[in-house]
């Protein structure tokens, strides 16, 4: 039996002519399906619930958590700030079932991976802030979301020694892509930088009281066909989801 895994899709409340325009959408980029598959894991996508104890019964479905990213972003009085910069916000119901399973898995040890705005969500959910808009609030000379395809490596990233990433990947130093404008500014006390870009930007963050929860800034879903240090990411991910069925399944006998 594959571990299943939970992944969280996007939303167009119905104000969103990108995406089914005023009739409610669910959407989700299949790449993030595939990864999972690819990797050895049972993909089911969660229906946006906001009541907690459908969340949590989601929950009690799966051995994994996949947070997704989104074209929108939360909003920033989620961690209490006024928006400064124009950006469309997250609907609701996607950032209540984040930010609520984001909360719950920190207590149930399910593996959770985070990528892009999925890591901006386990960021938010467990006390930090966001960077709004790293052009403005950011001194950098790297563009985090450089015009073509998200296939292209962007910018390098150092990741620290010690952390779940660097046992994962094996290096210090790695190349990514990048397609965000926004980031992770204050870390809360429960999570640790894993990595940094050269300008300081945080790349990936991980809970060191957790067996598997990590959140990285990049999209290796876009990478890990051809690049196996990537695949390295959603490999280690299912294993850590198998691990979590095998122990439920035994605290269950
Ligand atoms: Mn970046």
């Amino acid at each position: 039996m594959k571990p299943v895994i939970g992944i969280t899709p996007d939303y167009n409340a119905g104000d969103r002519e990108d995406m089914g325009g005023k009739e409610p959408t669910y959407f989700l980029r299949a790449r993030y399906v595939q990864a999972i598959e690819d990797a050895g894991g049972l993909p089911i996508l969660f229906p946006l619930v906001i009541d907690k104890a459908r969340q949590r019964q989601l929950l009690s479905q799966v051995d994994g958590l996949l947070i997704t990213g989104s074209g929108s972003d939360l909003d920033p009085q989620l961690y209490g700030e006024r928006q400064c910069v124009p950006f469309r916000q997250m609907s609701h119901q996607r950032s209540s079932l984040e930010l609520g399973v984001s909360k719950l898995v920190y207590g149930t040890h399910h593996p959770t991976l985070g990528i892009c705005g999925g890591m901006q969500s386990l960021n938010v959910a467990l006390g930090g802030t966001l960077i709004q808009d790293i052009a403005v609030q950011h001194s950098t000379d790297i563009a985090h979301s450089p015009p073509g395809s998200a296939t292209k490596k962007a910018h390098g990233i150092a990741i620290a020694t010690h952390t779940l990433l660097h046992k994962i990947i094996g290096k210090p130093l790695i190349r990514v892509n990048s397609s965000h404008h926004q980031s992770v500014k204050k870390v809360p006390g429960r999570l640790v930088t894993s990595a940094v870009s050269p300008d300081g930007v945080i790349e990936a963050i991980e809970a060191p009281a957790h067996p598997f929860l990590l959140g990285v800034q990049w999209h290796p879903e876009f990478l890990y066909k051809h690049d196996p240090i990537q695949r390295k990411l959603f490999q280690a991910f299912v294993k850590a989801a198998r691990s979590y069925k095998a122990s439920r399944a035994m605290r269950s006998a």
